[in-house]
């Protein structure tokens, strides 16, 4: 079986591959190794290979290990990439640096109180509902213009960037450019896009943020949701 740290210098030739390919500059792709799922043991190999960016999707579970993980290696950071309760907001700030779900008013106000309250600089992304599906988080992309102007002004937050999943059953590039489009006309820089079975097509669409389970990871346990149709957390 193929260890973690071999799967993750496979990636990393792949994503250089793909910036060469699509002129993107050294550095402006960032690698989240998701984690969601696997025990410390399971993730200690690729902070030892170097990887120092994760991503969770359940505030609860990243709770339970990434304490733990940071005392014993510093410059970890973490990202939330599922959908975030208003409940879990100061949960959220205080473990997380950056969250990718930011997708209500009632959210985006609970973490303008938290960052404030707590004094803490966390990165965001609004996310957009590329393929507007029913059952999955995120604005519409003709909501984003307005959402992001009322996060920037209502709640004077700083945002990023846009994240999306695409529908599991479509091909991914037409909601990366979408994505790209909507990100350029909002002046947002950053694109969070791309898992493991697309992340070098959501390179060639200018994807700054590419977020990876199964590739680096392995299968993950069955469990009761999909990265497709998100369970809250
Ligand atoms: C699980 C998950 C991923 C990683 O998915 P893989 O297909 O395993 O790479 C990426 N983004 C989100 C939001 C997820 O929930």
């Amino acid at each position: 079986m193929m260890g973690q740290a071999t799967r993750l210098a496979e990636i990393r030739t792949r994503i250089d591959r793909a910036m060469a390919e699509h002129g993107r500059p050294p550095g402006s792709v960032r690698l989240i190794g998701v984690t969601k799922t696997f025990g410390a043991e399971e993730i200690r190999p690729l902070i030892a290979a170097g990887l120092r960016d994760f991503g969770e999707n359940r505030v609860q579970e990243a709770a339970g290990k990434w304490p733990e993980l940071r005392g014993e290696t510093a410059g970890i950071t973490l990202d939330l990439i599922g959908p975030l309760q208003s409940n879990k907001a100061a949960e959220a700030v205080a473990l997380f640096d950056t969250i990718h779900s930011v997708d209500r008013d009632r959210i985006a106000a609970a973490l303008a109180k938290e960052i404030t309250r707590q004094g803490r600089n966390v990165t965001l992304f609004v996310q957009v509902n590329t393929g507007e599906e029913p059952q999955k988080a995120g604005v519409s992309p003709q909501e984003t213009a307005a959402f992001v102007a009322r996060c920037q002004g209502v709640h004077g937050l700083a945002i990023s960037g846009l994240m999306a999943i695409p529908p599991v059953e479509e091909s991914p590039g037409p909601h990366f450019a979408l994505l790209a489009k909507l990100g350029k006309q909002l002046g947002l820089p950053r694109l969070s896009m791309g898992m493991s079975a697309d992340y070098e097509t959501a390179i060639a669409f200018g994807a700054t943020d590419i977020r990876i389970g199964s590739a680096l990871m392995g299968d993950r346990p069955a469990a009761p949701e999909k990265a497709g149709n998100l369970a809250s957390g």
